[in-house]
């Protein structure tokens, strides 16, 4: 490799350190290398997590939660001073539009260490008064503490935006921070970490280590005995095996995890909007969001012209490169990602799907070949048992089925062991709240899709997680309350 493309190096105790294993960075767009990362050894993470420990006895262990907002808000400030140098890092690691970089994930960014700045300076305690047997009026009241060490653990899909939902709560209740991102975006993490470098937090507040999951930085990082608590984002088995290795010393998990969620359509809804909101629901980011709609369940007598609608849209969708003013899909994260949704499509016409459209590779007779790129894809007519049906593809691919009453779709909707969220298209809106209770998921769109309020809770139940996060419950997670009773 030559020696002119970047290192990506860890980031421990307030300096950026190298380790002497490496590996490669790839553009999905073409199969070029970026870089180089280093991947950190059993010692490296040892040094990140001592320096975590040693921050939270030092400086950063001291600050007030008024001082800790004020850093959130240099970050930033420190973010946008650098916007395009993240959307750049983001754009090459992904090979996503710069459009959704700048409008979504970098933008978001910024806005998670704002909204966890200003929470933080609001987050009272709790207080109570009551008559003791002596007679006494005796309070109790909370005080909201850090747990000390977190390891943050996040995924590719939306790198800097799942990263900083984690990094900021946890920075904003006073932890130290161990993050290891996905091993197939370390880019914008690392420009993260100059920010806030850069923003002045004490050194061992926040530190950053490279490399994979299993036998590498990830489980390195979890196993380690003086981490007091995990957030992961990823995939529901990684959840499993990393809650095992939780379990010794009982420490605190909070899972974000895959979903294989629904759409449903109503005869009454919006037409144009319902498959508008359904082409961005399993389109968006090349179907590579854990609340993209794989199962789109629409009313029998709107079926065939939905469908008909749904693969007019998916067929004006433009593959294209990152610059592309007009590109609405880019790659997936890789070539190996990209042959795990190829082998669904072939499965899908194993188990007897129509594939309406797609199904397979772009070709373009040009550099993009040799990237991770496959056609936006639309079945019909597999069973409700069907793996395509059950099993997260995560790529961008739906499966459109017909239903005929409101019993009848909620239990279809219900019948997956994930849980995260689901899309409701109709204009009743009774129908609508009715429903929404009804779904076995930790959130309900209605008439949109992805439209969050960060003061909200976000999470999902069975194989989609366990928590939530957002708000207050982020701040929940992110402390430990112990509670002062007085007796005066
Ligand atoms: P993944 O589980 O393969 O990897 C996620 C992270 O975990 C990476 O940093 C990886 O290196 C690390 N890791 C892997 N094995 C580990 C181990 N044994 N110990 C410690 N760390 C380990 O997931 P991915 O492929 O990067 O991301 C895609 C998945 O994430 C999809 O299932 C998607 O639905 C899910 N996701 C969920 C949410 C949510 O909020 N619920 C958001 C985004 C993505």
């Amino acid at each position: 490799m030559s020696s002119s493309l970047p290192l990506l190096r860890h980031y421990i105790d307030g300096e950026f350190v190298a380790s002497a294993k490496r590996f490669a960075n790839v553009s999905p767009v073409d199969g070029r290398m970026l870089g180089e990362v280093c991947e950190a050894d059993g010692d490296t993470v040892n040094r990140a997590v001592a320096a975590a420990r040693a921050a939270q006895a030092g400086a950063w262990g001291r600050t007030s939660a008024g001082e800790r907002a004020d850093a959130l808000l240099r970050i930033a400030a420190g973010i946008e001073r650098r916007f395009e140098e993240f959307v750049a890092a983001e754009v090459g690691d992904t090979g996503r539009s710069v459009k959704q970089a700048r409008s979504l994930d970098i933008a978001r960014g910024v806005q998670n260490f704002r909204t966890f700045a200003e929470l933080v300076r609001q987050a009272g305690g709790e207080f109570y008064e009551m008559r003791a047997a002596d007679g006494n009026d005796v309070f109790s009241y909370t005080v909201r503490k850090p747990h000390g060490v977190v390891a943050v653990i996040s995924p590719w899909n939306l790198p800097l935006l799942l990263l900083t939902w984690k990094v900021a709560p946890a920075l904003a209740c006073g932890n130290s921070v161990v993050a290891k991102p996905s091993e197939e975006t370390p880019a914008s993490a690392s420009l993260l970490a100059e920010v806030i470098h850069e923003a002045g937090l004490p050194a061992g507040a926040f530190n950053l280590v490279h490399g994979f999951g299993p036998d590498s930085a990830g489980e390195f990082l979890t196993r380690h005995p003086d981490v007091d608590a995990i957030t992961f984002t990823g995939e529901s088995r990684t959840g499993e095996a990393i809650m095992r290795v939780a379990a010794a010393g009982v420490r605190e998990v909070s899972f974000e995890l895959g979903g294989k969620n629904a759409a449903v359509v109503f005869a009454d809804a919006d037409f144009d909007k319902a498959v508008a909101g359904v082409l961005r629901s399993s389109f968006t980011n090349s179907g590579q969001v854990c609340l993209c709609s794989e199962r789109v369940y629409v009313e029998r007598p709107t079926f065939e012209r939905f469908v008909a609608a749904l693969k007019a849209g998916a067929e004006k969708l433009k593959i294209g490169y990152p610059d592309e003013d007009d590109v609405d899909m880019g790659p997936l994260i890789s070539r190996a990602h990209r042959d795990k949704v190829l082998d669904y499509f072939a499965l899908a016409r194993a188990e007897g799907a129509t594939v309406v459209t797609g199904g397979g590779v772009p070709r373009f007779g040009d550099a993009r070949d040799d990237g991770a790129y496959v056609q936006p894809t639309i079945w019909t007519g597999l069973d409700d048992g069907a793996r395509c049906v059950r099993e997260e593809v995560f790529g961008p691919v739906c499966h459109v089925a017909p239903f005929d009453s409101e019993e009848e779709v909620v239990r279809r909707v219900n019948d997956s062991e994930y849980g995260l969220c689901a899309a409701l298209w109709t204009r009743d809106l009774k129908r609508a709240h009715a429903l929404s209770r009804r779904f076995r998921v930790g959130m309900v769109w209605v008439n949109t899709w992805f439209l969050r309020d960060l003061r909200t809770p976000f999470g999902g139940v069975g194989l989609s997680g366990i928590g939530r996060e957002g708000g207050r419950h982020s701040l929940d997670f992110y402390s430990e309350l112990t509670t002062v009773c007085v007796n005066p």
